[in-house]
């Protein structure tokens, strides 16, 4: 049933918070079936074992790395874009970074992390993996790096995966590091289903979090000098290409 006419579908998802579930709809919004992340997961291309250990490791230590779904899907898109350049904001252990790295064996990566227990983490397995040439982890809050400490360089991808409710700050503060016709990825806007409840469904202590990260998204799907889409993958991504 999946392999036929697979593409003409329009896909939507309903997100439980500890229970995700996919249902395939054709145009008149007919539920022809419903899927679990798990089948999803195993469609997705075996990684190597030192990504198979990092996953492991981010599981037990309840480190956030990004979603298999998600993380398949940038590194798609970055493979349509071909950048050559490519900075992240939140390194954690280096997961996202090496994968980029693994899949664009032509871009150089700068990466910031200000939980200096984690970038050294990342360094190690960047050594482990012979990537550390092409991946620079700068040790330090994104929010206080200046233009001297990347060197003055501008890039022709940015990938903002950091504190969640800050974003519209990266973004205003990295836009200008942006090449012309650049594209800036930003992860996590679904805040694992918190994003799409009723903000009275929402505990107190996450709302502004999640009214910052509401307002982050009109801004930028507003912006005029970007053309924004957003991707209901993974943690739901923003996509913007700057005009
Ligand atoms: N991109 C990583 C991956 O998928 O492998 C996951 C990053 S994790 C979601 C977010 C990371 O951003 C955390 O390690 C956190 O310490 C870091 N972070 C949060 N705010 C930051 C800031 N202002 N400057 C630098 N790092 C920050």
């Amino acid at each position: 049933m999946l392999s036929h006419s697979f593409s003409c579908y329009v896909i939507i998802r309903v997100v439980f918070l500890h229970n995700r579930a996919y249902y395939f709809i054709d145009l008149k919004g007919l539920v022809l079936m419903n899927i679990s992340d798990d089948f999803l997961k195993d469609l997705i291309k075996p990684r190597s074992a030192i990504f198979l250990e990092m996953e492991q490791y981010a599981k037990d230590n309840h480190v956030p790395i990004m979603q298999l779904m998600g993380m398949e899907s940038l590194l798609q898109l970055l493979s349509l874009q071909k950048p050559m350049s490519i900075l992240e904001l939140g390194t954690a252990i280096g997961y996202s970074s090496m994968r980029m790295a693994t899949k664009l064996e032509q871009a150089s990566i700068v990466t910031i992390e200000r939980d200096e227990a984690k970038a050294n983490l990342a360094k190690a397995y960047m050594e482990r993996s012979g990537l550390q040439h092409r991946i620079q982890v700068i040790i330090g809050d994104a929010l206080e790096i200046s233009a001297n400490d990347l060197g003055n360089s501008k890039f022709d991808a940015i990938f903002i995966d950091a504190a969640k409710g800050q974003y519209k700050n990266f973004f205003e503060k990295y836009a200008p590091f942006l090449n012309d016709g650049g594209v800036i990825y930003c992860d996590n806007l679904l805040l694992n289903g918190l994003s799409e409840l009723p903000m009275s469904e929402v505990p107190r202590r996450k709302r502004t979090m999640v009214r910052n990260q509401h307002q982050f998204m009109e801004w930028l799907m507003n912006h005029p000098d970007y053309d924004t889409a957003f991707l209901p993958v993974g943690d739901g991504m923003l996509v913007s290409i700057k005009r």
